[in-house]
């Protein structure tokens, strides 16, 4: 994180707590800014972007939860962390806060030593938010609204930390967001690219970021089977296909293809491997201070792929599971694994060799190798809402038969899954 002081925007209207949370806060080194009711405190937070807000829920003017929304609606206040210090605590209280887009809860009154561990919680909890869930072509309308419609842009954050994973129609909501909330400042951006298909690079053209002079785009990914993966993004931006040119960018953007097998990007440390799917496809493993995220979607078991199911040859069952093994490897430990879980176990019998996994393999996968959270990802665009509640239903009912330790979550595009480091407890 950077060095510059963690600005705080405090939104409560008793003069005696806001004295009370700027004295224990400021002691901590933190720079805290007041406002007294929630229209000064949307203003505020236009004007200075803080880094973390806090907020009161019984206020004159405009209560907390409605200051959550008009915030959460904003783009420069979607990612922002927010706590809520309240004295009205009941439980009902607390899910609406959640709901509205709180990230914490602190009940009144509170011991100056909740108050600091609280917010040191909220600055280094690794969040991992997702923009677009959905694999091979967007999939809008009413009957994907609750899991999303766009295809995959994932992002990993801590505080002003961020590494963005894959291009898909997603990246185009986080680039507005991003763009908002960096007004005039310059930005350096990272990305990683799983693979060269569509659905992962097809929202950057409309990457608002790529389109300001100061920002710095950094883009990392294998090339494709036949060409560097700069062409690639170039060709997508061929005047057949889109007005502006990826020349005519004005950021600074450079291409890196993927050598090493591990890599450092800013305090990420990236492993890579390739995975099994058509062409060539990357699977990351991503560590930031000893919290590790395992993004490894399209991709589907060599040993269905190169064998019946019904009736394996053995020698190619056994070398194909030889392979898999690297996955389960790969993910091994991983604190949160983002899965690919395209297709039913029924499905995936007209659909072998396209390159997906069925959702009942990647709960294997997950169990293997023992990580705490499995996130399935890359939802099949026929699925609707109701199939991937089924879908969810049905892996969680196999992994709490393997591990009840499991944690299992389907992919809701505009949420957010918090890492905190207590979680390895
Ligand atoms: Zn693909």
């Amino acid at each position: 994180m950077s060095d510059a002081p963690i600005r705080i925007l405090l939104v409560e209207d008793d003069p005696a707590l806001q004295e009370l949370i700027r004295t224990i806060l400021s002691a901590e080194g933190y720079e805290v800014t007041i406002a007294p009711h929630g229209e000064s405190g949307l203003a505020a937070f236009e004007r200075m972007q803080p880094d973390v807000v806090i907020t009161d829920l019984l206020m004159k003017h405009m209560h907390g939860f409605e200051f959550l929304r008009l915030l959460r609606k904003s783009p420069h206040g979607h990612r922002v962390p927010i706590m809520v210090v309240s004295g009205q605590s009941y439980l009902p209280d607390k899910r609406k806060a959640f709901e509205m887009g709180a990230d914490s809860f602190l009940g009144k009154p509170f011991r100056r030593h909740q108050l600091i561990e609280a917010v040191e919680r909220l600055i280094h909890a690794v969040r991992v938010r997702f923009w677009g869930v959905r694999g091979s072509i967007a999939a809008p309308g009413p009957d994907t609204i609750r899991y999303g419609g766009n295809t995959p842009c994932v992002t990993i954050e801590r505080g002003r930390d961020l590494l963005i994973l894959d291009a898909g129609t997603g990246l185009r909501k986080l680039g507005i967001c991003l763009q908002a909330e960096a007004k005039d400042r310059p930005r350096d951006l990272h990305m990683l690219i799983t693979h060269t298909h569509w659905d992962h690079i097809q929202g950057f053209p409309f990457f608002v970021p790529a389109y300001v002079p100061t920002n710095r785009i950094d883009v990392h990914g294998p090339p494709s089977v036949e060409k560097p993966l700069a062409k690639v993004l170039r060709g997508q931006m061929d005047p057949a296909y889109f007005p502006v040119a990826l020349g005519d960018m004005a950021a600074s953007i450079t291409v890196h293809e993927i050598r090493e097998p591990e890599f450092r990007v800013g305090p990420f440390t990236v492993q890579a491997m390739y995975v099994n799917h058509p062409g060539i496809t990357m699977a990351y493993r991503i560590e930031l201070d000893g919290t590790v995220i395992t993004y490894a979607t399209d991709t589907e078991p060599y040993r269905f792929l190169l064998t019946d199911r019904h009736e394996p040859d053995e020698e190619l069952a056994e070398y194909g599971g030889r392979r898999d093994q690297e996955l389960v490897r790969f993910v091994s430990d991983s604190d949160l694994y983002i899965a690919d879980s395209q297709y039913s176990p029924e499905e995936y019998e007209s659909k072998r060799g396209w390159g997906h996994t069925c959702y009942t393999d990647a709960v294997e996968v997950a169990l293997a190798a023992r990580a705490r959270r499995l996130v399935l990802f890359s939802h099949d665009p026929m699925h609707d809402d109701e199939m991937i509640d089924r879908k969810l239903e049905r892996c969680r009912e196999l992994a709490a038969a393997g591990d009840p330790k499991l944690e299992v979550h389907a992919a809701i595009e505009g949420q957010a899954i918090e890492l905190r480091p207590a979680s390895r407890e």
